[in-house]
């Protein structure tokens, strides 16, 4: 399938790629690897007459040191995050569940930035930033402003981006040295998106953490599962609440109650490894 005619223009900065939002209005859309919005394009079902790509706005991507946190940016692809240094050393929960996004061809295009605008509840990455608090750095035509994982995500591809709107940074944690977390995904394909996808942290700061992915319309922190951690119960315990704090849906992929069962079986393989 082709997408419907659409302009092109390439912006230089962020606030040149503001003003061109501005400009154009609801027609336009940022476009940053293109591997989402450009299928979508395809297949009509997204039709924006104009494409504002920031794809070589300098500045954008990488990973920077921020003292007590990294601050990654929203150009970063999947592939750089996999591999930085900085992230190696301080976050390796992010790379670890990059390395399992797509397939290398999407992990050279995709960006990190682009995966959390796109909002799709089955992406891997919004997960990991539900799971490590992060905070999302936004700026628009009425400047800059900070929105926290938990509030960015608002639906099925829904955040809090507003029109005219665009994702520069996304703030991380550096996790405490001994620090153990993992990124267990299940799919049909190596390269598919998670039918249930689940990120699990264990560090001496931040205490036990699990967030799921697919598991509803937004990345969902699994709350009930922490709190019984907390409380001591036992890692198989505390996964029977896998979807206490979720609405599993239902697809092409699996039921209802398939995708609850994985919550919770999933849940148990990635705590029991981080525990290990
Ligand atoms: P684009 O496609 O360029 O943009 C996506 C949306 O975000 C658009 O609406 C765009 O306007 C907006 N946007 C982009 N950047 C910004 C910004 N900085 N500020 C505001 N809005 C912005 N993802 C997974 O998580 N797991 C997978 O297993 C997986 N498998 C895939 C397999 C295939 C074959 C393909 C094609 C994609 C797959 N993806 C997967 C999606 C991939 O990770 C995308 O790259 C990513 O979701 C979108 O990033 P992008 O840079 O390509 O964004």
């Amino acid at each position: 399938m082709y997408p419907a005619p659409f302009e092109y223009v390439r912006a230089e900065s962020v606030a040149h790629a503001i003003a061109l939002l501005a400009e154009h209005g609801d027609e336009a859309k940022l476009l940053a690897g293109g591997h989402s919005l450009l299928p979508l394009m395809k297949l009509r079902l997204a039709q924006p007459t104009v494409l504002v790509d920031i794809a070589r706005i300098a500045g954008l991507a990488g990973v920077s040191d921020g003292g007590d946190h990294l601050a990654i940016g929203a150009l970063t692809t999947h592939a750089q995050l996999e591999r930085d240094p900085l992230l190696g050393r301080h976050n390796g929960l992010i790379a670890a569940a990059a390395h399992q996004v797509g397939d290398p061809q999407v992990r050279h295009r995709g960006t990190v930035g682009g995966s959390c605008a796109h909002g799709d509840p089955a992406s891997d990455l919004p997960t990991v930033m539900v799971a490590l608090d992060a905070t999302f750095e936004i700026q628009g035509p009425d400047g800059a402003r900070s929105v926290a994982a938990r509030d960015f995500f608002r639906g099925f591809w829904e955040t809090a981006l507003a029109p005219g709107e665009i994702l520069t940074t996304i703030r991380v944690p550096k996790l405490a040295a001994g620090a153990s977390f993992t990124y267990v995904k299940l799919n049909r394909r190596a390269q598919d998106w998670a039918i249930v996808g689940v990120a699990a942290l264990a560090d001496r700061v931040l205490g036990k953490r699990i967030a799921f992915t697919n598991l509803g319309p937004t990345p969902v922190r699994g709350a009930a599962v922490e709190t019984a951690l907390a409380g001591g119960a036992t890692v198989a315990q505390a996964s029977e609440h896998a979807t206490d704090d979720a609405e599993p849906p239902e697809d092409a992929h699996a039921t209802r109650e398939y995708r609850a069962h994985l919550a919770r079986v999933l849940s148990r393989r990635a705590l029991e490894s981080i525990a290990a």
